[in-house]
């Protein structure tokens, strides 16, 4: 870590050294457990971070110790001043990367070797052609997956999400693992989350254990080996013996990783989140905006960050209705 300065601590002692922007609210997918599905109220174009607001913004938490910074949305490649962001970015000392849903990601490569970006998180739920316009409402999936593909052949780091639901995609876990026999690729399997409109509920979800019991059944439990986790780590990592690749299991609703969480969000209309999961928003922008300073806000808004999951410690909490309904979906908060 660079400069740490202490506004981005937090009262439990956590560095957040890792900013997600959310360069846009827009996509050019409609993914059901992202978007609601009467559709997202999208902020007013004047009320949206410029490219140079975004630049000067993330600037200012460099100075205070950031050094990884993903662009997400949305769908942060459907941004046109994206080249230019991503441009300024580079300049800083800082990892950068994104998650995309691959969609335009061929438009791009050139720009992620201009300015090193190299870990690319790809979203694909789905092997299948028809189970993708499903989730997706969108007829897409050859796009995506060549795109993937492309991805890896180039080199890039790819760790690839998929969001797992019960009745929908859980059968294709062994698929997906199978994907890493003779790719390099990072397969995680995200655990499906509550946001406002998303009908999540308890029972779509399916566990870190029932995710492991597919793969011992399938691979052998003694072929299975844990992999050391990475610092601050979202994901318990696995690999099948021999395989090029690997695959983890993301599970903020079943087994939170909150105690060495690092991440603070980034809104596309300039506000910040300490917690995806929480309702509480601190508007930046504005304050950016008069000229004034925004460290203190930062600063007071990581203080309130609770221990786990914006204070729903208990899965009694998370599965109360109430508790998530004013959280925007992921599509605006920046997943
Ligand atoms: N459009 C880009 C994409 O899909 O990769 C970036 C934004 S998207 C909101 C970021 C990530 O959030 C995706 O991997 C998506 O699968 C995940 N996501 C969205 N809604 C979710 C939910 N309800 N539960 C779990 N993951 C979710
Ligand atoms: Fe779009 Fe990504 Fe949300 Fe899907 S998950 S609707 S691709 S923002």
């Amino acid at each position: 870590m660079g400069n740490t300065t202490d506004i981005l601590q937090d009262s439990f002692g956590r560095q957040h050294n890792y900013l997600r922007i959310s360069l846009i609210e827009k996509c050019n997918l409609r993914c059901t457990y992202c978007m609601p599905e009467g559709g997202v109220m999208l902020s007013p174009k004047d009320q949206l971070m410029t490219s140079q607001e975004i630049i000067a913004i993330a600037k200012i938490f460099v100075e205070n110790g950031v050094d990884k910074i993903r662009l997400t949305g949305g769908e942060p490649l459907l941004r046109k001043d994206f080249s230019e962001i991503a441009a300024a970015l580079a300049q800083l000392p800082v990892r950068l990367s994104i998650t995309t849903n691959a969609i335009l990601v061929d438009r791009f490569i050139a720009d992620f070797k201009k300015f090193g970006i190299q870990d690319i998180n790809a979203s694909l739920d789905t092997l299948k052609e028809e189970k993708f316009r499903t989730i997706t409402k969108r007829d897409q999936f050859h796009k995506a997956f060549d795109n993937i593909n492309l991805l890896l052949d180039q080199n890039f780091n790819v760790k690839l999400n998929v969001v797992l639901m019960k009745d929908f995609n859980e059968e294709e876990i062994i698929d997906f693992i199978a994907l890493t026999q003779d790719r390099k690729l990072s397969v995680r399997f995200i655990e499906f989350m509550p946001f406002d409109g998303n009908l999540w509920n308890k029972s779509k979800l399916v566990s870190q254990q029932e995710i492991l019991d597919r793969a011992y059944a399938h691979f052998q439990k003694e072929n299975i080996e844990q992999l050391p986790n990475e610092k601050n780590f979202t994901a318990r990592n696995f690999r099948v013996r021999g395989f090029q690749g690997n695959f983890g299991i993301i599970s903020s609703v079943t087994n939170p990783f909150c105690d060495s969480c690092n991440r603070i969000r980034l809104t596309a209309n300039g506000t910040i989140k300490n917690c995806l999961f929480s309702n509480n928003e601190t508007n930046l922008l504005q304050t950016f905006r008069q000229g004034d300073n925004i460290e203190p806000l930062i600063k007071s808004l990581l203080l309130k960050k609770k221990a786990v999951r914006a204070g729903m410690n208990t899965s009694a909490k998370l599965e109360d209705p109430k508790n998530h309904s004013n959280n925007r979906s992921m599509t605006t908060i920046g997943g």
